[in-house]
């Protein structure tokens, strides 16, 4: 494993040197690829497996330094200055692995992350509707069925799942529900149980423990809604009573939000005047670039994405915004 990453680390001294470093590059993060395991719902919020987010946190630790939530919010505020490139590691979704998988090696490297929580989610033990979208796909033993007006051939599954969350993240919140429970019918499969969906998910009692040793935990709202689709009162709504239950549940001021999905399509400037005035003094974007000390707007801090064919890692960080403008916007949730 050493010589791995020394030959990925001496691959290209010229990439070194011309490194930025006024930069922050933020690595976000959902899932881990547990490769012992069968993926039973949405695959696109996979990110790599154990071993290669290992390589990748030892590469971040070793060519950057790797800033917490408090040391963003004294850069934000307190006029605190870096002198060398920056990153910071977070997750969304709330899922199990970011306990089982992530965190053990986040707590060997002594790397602190934050790992924003969407409320509901867990309260009820319920996934979001990408998940249960992906679940209904991949079990239907139908070879074809029709569905609001159009055929569907189960021919490229993964295709039809990318659609379908393609249509449902422009769909208003109040109609993605009977979207769902009609495909549900349609496909004659089953709403998979709280059980199933709750085993995918952290536990209250694993986010107040990583809380405790090193991870930060943020707001994603408390349903996991579209921010800039939601009316004034809703807006508010979401994102105050995720904060409260987070304050409640860990005991800790919650500073810090990312906005679902993340991109300038799902949040505008009265998401972050509202997040400001409920109380937050950070918000998260999602596949939006790289943040420049100079002119970093604090609710909008960028974030993108590692990318399975980084072979090469010294690039991230040599031509960042070429690397993180190759978005994946199908894979934002
Ligand atoms: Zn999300």
């Amino acid at each position: 494993m050493k010589s791995l990453i020394n030959k990925l680390f001496s691959q290209s001294r010229l990439l070194k040197t011309i490194k930025c470093n006024n930069q922050l590059m933020i690595l976000n993060y959902h899932r881990l690829h547990d490769t012992n395991k069968n993926i039973y719902f949405d695959d696109g919020v996979y990110g790599p497996d154990a071993k290669r987010f290992k390589l990748e946190m030892e590469w971040l630790k070793q060519e950057t330094h790797i800033i917490s939530e408090d040391e963003l919010f004294d850069i934000l505020y307190n006029n605190k200055k870096m002198n060398r490139a920056c990153s910071m590691v977070t997750f969304d979704d709330g899922y199990v692995d970011n306990y089982n998988i992530a965190y053990p090696i986040l707590k060997q490297l002594s790397i602190p992350a934050i790992y924003f929580i969407p409320t509901k989610h867990i309260n009820e033990r319920s996934l979001g509707w990408w998940d249960i979208t992906a679940y209904l796909i991949k079990n239907t033993k139908l070879v074809k069925t029709h569905f609001r007006g159009k055929e569907i051939v189960f021919s490229d599954k993964k295709k039809i799942i990318a659609d379908i969350i393609i249509e449902l993240k422009k769909m208003e919140a109040s109609r993605v529900e009977g979207y769902i429970n009609e495909l549900s019918t349609s496909l004659k499969v089953p709403i998979p149980s709280l059980e199933l969906q709750g085993n995918e998910l952290m536990t209250w009692d694993q986010i107040k423990e990583v809380s405790q040793n090193g991870i930060t935990i943020g707001s994603h709202t408390h349903e996991h809604v579209i921010l800039s689709r939601q009316t004034l009162r809703d807006l508010r709504f979401q994102i105050k009573k995720s904060k409260d239950i987070l304050e409640e549940k860990i005991g800790q001021e919650i500073r810090s939000i990312s906005y679902p999905v993340g991109g300038y399509d799902h949040f505008d400037l009265e998401t972050k005047k509202v997040s400001e005035s409920l109380g937050f003094k950070i918000g998260f974007s999602f596949l939006t670039g790289v943040n420049r000390f100079e002119n970093i707007d604090p609710f909008d801090v960028k974030r993108g994405t590692s990318q399975p064919e980084w072979t090469n890692l010294d690039m991230a960080l040599a031509f960042p915004d070429r690397v993180f403008q190759q978005e994946r916007v199908t894979n934002a949730r």
